[in-house]
């Protein structure tokens, strides 16, 4: 048997879903539209998680992962420019540092360091203020290593798989196109913006993870859908994480602010 899948201290569980939700705008934290009602449903159909673990666009690291550790993270209101409602949200779930400790033992290719510094940020933040508005559920963050390719990413996913085992309910929060340098308030999508993300939906519909990861081999489109790839990255823990019988089911599809995609992906 294989001792990584074996934590006697966590409750196991049936085999919990997982995602990828496109966050897009901050102000879906505080918005009643069509994408945090979605939210608000998943939120009441879901198994009930143990505990939740975000990996989100909004927290880089160098030189291996982090993990939150603390048992009461703060709301961390990372942007600018925004209503003062936004930044007076508190998400006052506790942190998971049982669960915390679990992943750091599972994740093998790569240093995983514990953090007491960071929270959860809005990439986490703002899409549980609607999925779980009562904050009862414990949630902790895993970084992404801004500077390692596309594998390394997918590689900690195929390890994080025991999680779902044990209640977890894993979260990439991202967006499959993110270009905020060229958005527009209510601009029809970019004809590129459209393109890439029906080449993820295809490529996510066939299992042709390969292709996904082969970023660069797109070349201008990548780079348009992409200029940088903090928005991108979250999606390849969730591929990693994938298992052959999970069914998947997109929701939120659509291109908003004419260059963000906010298809979501849930894998059951
Ligand atoms: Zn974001």
């Amino acid at each position: 048997m294989d001792p990584k899948n074996i934590s006697n201290d966590l409750k196991s569980s049936e085999r919990m879903p997982i995602m990828f939700i496109g966050h897009g705008n901050p102000m879906n934290a505080i918005e009643d539209n069509r994408y945090t009602k979605k939210w608000r449903e998943m939120g009441k159909q879901l198994p009930r998680p143990q505990a939740i673990l975000s990996i989100s666009a909004h927290w880089l690291s160098r030189n291996g992962a982090k993990v939150t550790m603390m048992d009461k993270p703060k709301t961390i209101h990372d942007f600018r420019g925004f209503p003062q409602e936004l930044f007076e949200q508190d998400y006052p779930a506790a942190g998971a540092p049982e669960y915390a400790k679990e992943t750091q033992r599972l994740i093998t290719s790569t240093g995983v360091a514990e953090d007491f510094g960071w929270g959860l940020d809005h990439g986490t933040w703002s899409v549980l203020v609607p999925m779980y508005p009562l904050a009862d559920i414990p949630v902790y963050q895993l970084s992404i290593d801004y500077g390692k390719p596309p594998e390394y990413h997918y590689e900690i996913g195929q390890q994080l798989r025991a999680l779902r085992e044990k209640g977890v309910l894993i979260i990439g929060s991202g967006n499959l196109v993110h270009n905020l340098g060229v958005m527009q308030f209510h601009a029809e999508p970019y004809d590129w913006a459209v393109e890439f993300d029906k080449k993820m939906e295809e490529w996510m519909r066939s299992g042709d993870h390969r292709s996904i990861m082969n970023l660069d081999s797109m070349g201008e489109l990548a780079r348009l859908a992409h200029p940088t790839r903090d928005h991108f990255y979250p999606l390849l823990y969730v591929l990693g994480l994938q298992e052959p019988k999970d069914k998947l089911e997109f929701f939120n599809e659509g291109i908003d602010l004419g260059s963000v995609s906010m298809r979501s992906a849930l894998l059951k």
